[in-house]
């Protein structure tokens, strides 16, 4: 927490290899001094990166941070999955992301799933109270919800099933978070829904990855983006900014705090952080 109890936290991606891994070991200690609540560690779809997930998941408790491995059944069975959370508990983890997560490639839409609700039930089923729970919110709906009430009514049965508080998709609409939040507290959720965070630092990339995730950038934030063409300073210059402004108004509006997306890059988070005053990195 910040002084102003602003809950601040930062997501990574598990490092393919020694070199990514050592560059995330200098982010994350940049990051550290901070003081965020919790790193959190990306679980690959369909569960494709348990071994490397939960070694840096290992590496942090090590250093004594805070972190919550994001988890999902990909295609484990619950003797498999019981074991990964002991060995987590074991370790001293304290808070785990419950996610359906989605299918690797080629793995077709016959497969079927476990939907997080039911993630989180069975967390709770065998941990009982250790793990603080979050679980992913859509402000813009998750793709594959059969409806804008329906992904709101699933968001509360996560809730139900007793996770503590919901870390969202990133979005560069300010109003999605708002309303979104709205139309939560209407039908009774009084859990925290802490907004993601993606900072800008490559087009290309953010445009694929919205695509697939279905996340709005704005028409006019896609073609200033796209008008940089190669000149990265000015692209990422104008992202701080946007990225900055989100986030204040995000605060002003009584948002609880902010998730960083890191991409593994501590540059952008800080600066923001930094712009937006909220802790000194001294
Ligand atoms: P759910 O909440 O289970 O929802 C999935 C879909 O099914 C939604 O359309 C929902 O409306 C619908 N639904 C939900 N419950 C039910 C039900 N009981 N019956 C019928 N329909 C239902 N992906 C990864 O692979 N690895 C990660 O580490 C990862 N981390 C993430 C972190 C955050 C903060 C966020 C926001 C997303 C993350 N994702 C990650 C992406 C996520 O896995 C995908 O968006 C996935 O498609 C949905 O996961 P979920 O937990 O939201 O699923």
């Amino acid at each position: 927490m910040t002084e102003n109890d602003i809950r601040i936290s930062f997501e990574f991606f598990p490092p393919k290899t020694d070199a990514g891994r050592e560059k995330l070991k200098k982010v994350r200690e940049q990051l550290a001094n901070l003081q965020p609540e919790f790193f959190s560690v990306t679980y690959g779809a369909g569960g494709s990166t348990r071994d490397n997930t939960r070694s840096i998941v290992e590496e942090i408790t090590r250093e004594e941070l805070a972190v919550a491995p994001h988890l999902s059944f990909g295609g484990d069975t619950e003797e498999m999955m019981r074991e990964l959370i002991q060995q987590y508990q074991n370790i001293g983890v304290k808070r785990i992301v419950a996610l359906r997560g989605d299918r690797p490639s080629g793995m077709g839409g016959g497969v079927s799933m476990v939907y997080a609700n039911e993630l989180v039930a069975f967390i709770r089923e065998h941990f009982g109270e250790h793990f603080h729970l979050e679980v992913a919110a859509y402000p813009e709906i998750h793709p594959e919800a059969p409806s804008y009430d329906a992904d709101i009514k699933y968001l509360q049965g996560k809730f139900d099933a007793g996770a503590d508080s919901a870390i969202t998709q990133y979005f560069y609409n300010p109003d999605a978070y708002f309303y979104f939040h709205e139309a939560c507290d209407k039908i009774g959720i009084d859990k925290p829904i802490y907004p993601g965070i993606m900072p800008i630092i490559n087009f290309q990339n953010l445009q694929r990855f919205s695509q697939k995730c279905g996340a709005e950038i704005p028409r006019w934030i896609c073609k200033r983006l796209d008008g940089f063409g190669d000149d990265e300073a000015s692209l990422k210059a104008f992202g701080l900014d946007l990225v900055t402004e989100l986030c204040e108004t995000l605060l002003e509006n009584d948002a609880p705090g902010l998730h960083f997306y890191t991409m593994n890059q501590a540059e952008h988070c800080l600066k923001i952080i930094d712009n937006l005053g909220l802790i000194s990195a001294d």
